[in-house]
């Protein structure tokens, strides 16, 4: 009984936030995200990161294996069970998303380079998450183009600063400064992030290179801090369904797909779901929940698996009829009973509005 699944899930199962990565082109996003995607194969460090569609999985283990250098004595202590973390920066579809006050991302990290400070899409992604009160950190990133930078490959900031003689010591302070006092111009209150008191008033902000992978221990901390810190244990369970469109895409074999993001509760194939569409509202009924085959699997024809259900959080790709018009950067709507006619047209109606949230966006740009 699929109601009864329900329930029991939203009391006992834990879902991970949903983290995403914003910033000015060319900041280093991708690079970033490249990185602490890379395991450590020699160490056999993968700990279960998992490639899915339009995201990255990261379970607790990932994320312990890649904070060890800045956590030694263990006394940090995890409490997610994990991070999602979404693949698709500064994409068009995710420009949708961070126009509309959507609930896709939980926590994100804004990533500026330390070279150039605040740039104008710097502003443009602050105004958004003011906007709609996500919590999130700064990486100050290319720290490695500091002048006579010395790098130790993968280390934690701070240790790795003290190495650097006084002149490159000199000149990040100089940097940070400078960069503090642009963002107080934004009336944005920011410390490094070891000398923030409070992650409540202070935005942190954490050096990193995504070429040396300097300070992406000290970020995935930092990070994973601010999530147990700032959000509410209610958020980390499995409750309602709430998912949002990535990607339209047409998938020979299987027509036109939609990838989404489910942000909270469980799918499963049959479901009656409601999607906002150029020609009108889309109900439909879910045909294939997909996900990456794992590469042993490949010798089957499919590059994707089907699944019963899913869980959040995870990026899936559904196919169903009538997906043709569908948009991305709206939310999905989940049919709790497909014979009511009443509420599919509510959710129906509902789901529209995302449309014209969308379209004002698009016209004001
Ligand atoms: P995005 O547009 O924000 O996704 O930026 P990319 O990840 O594509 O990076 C833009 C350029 O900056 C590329 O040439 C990267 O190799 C370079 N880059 C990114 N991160 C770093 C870094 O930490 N150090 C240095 N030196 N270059 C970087």
């Amino acid at each position: 009984d699929q109601e009864a699944a329900r329930a029991a899930a939203s009391k006992d199962d834990l879902r991970s936030p949903i983290c995403c990565i914003l910033g000015h082109v060319d900041t280093g996003k991708t690079k970033l995200l490249d990185k602490i995607r890379q395991t450590n194969v020699q160490e056999g460090e993968a700990g279960g990161i998992t490639q899915q569609i339009g995201a990255t999985y990261f379970p607790v283990e990932a994320l312990k294996k890649k904070t060890a250098v800045v956590n030694q004595d263990g006394a940090f202590e995890f409490k997610v069970p994990g991070l999602l973390v979404i693949d698709t920066p500064g994409h068009e579809s995710f420009s949708n998303l961070r126009s509309r006050g959507s609930s896709l991302c939980n926590i994100a990290i804004l990533v500026v380079d330390i070279m150039h400070g605040l740039e104008p899409q710097t502003l443009e992604s602050m105004r958004l998450l003011r906007d709609r009160k996500t919590p999130f950190i700064v990486a100050l990133n290319k720290i490695d183009r500091l002048y006579g930078w010395k790098q130790v490959a993968n280390n934690g900031f701070r240790e790795s600063l003290a190495l650097q003689n006084k002149g490159v010591q000199n000149e990040f302070r100089d940097r940070l400064e400078k960069t503090k006092l642009a963002f107080a111009e934004q009336s944005f209150n920011s410390e490094l992030y070891y000398e923030n008191k409070s992650m409540a008033k202070f935005v942190s902000l954490v050096p990193t290179s995504a070429h040396t992978g300097e300070g992406i221990p000290d970020m995935l901390k930092l990070i994973t801090t601010l999530t147990q810190e700032r959000m509410t244990g209610q958020l980390m369970y499995l409750s309602e369904v709430e998912a949002t469109v990535l990607e339209v895409k047409v998938i020979e074999g299987l027509g036109t797909t939609i990838d989404i993001i489910l942000n909270n509760g469980i799918l499963h194939e049959g479901d009656t779901v409601v999607l906002c569409g150029t020609e009108g509202a889309i109900t439909t009924k879910i045909r294939g929940l997909l996900t990456p085959a794992e590469m042993k699997e490949l010798r089957v024809k499919s590059v994707y698996v089907h699944n019963k259900s899913v869980k959040a959080a995870l990026g899936v790709k559904i196919s169903a009829n009538g997906l043709d018009h569908a948009i991305a950067g709206s939310r999905m709507l989940f049919v709790k009973d497909p014979n009511d006619e009443d509420e599919i047209e509510e959710l129906e109606e509902d789901v529209m509005g995302d449309l014209e949230n969308l379209m004002s966006k698009i016209s004001k740009t």
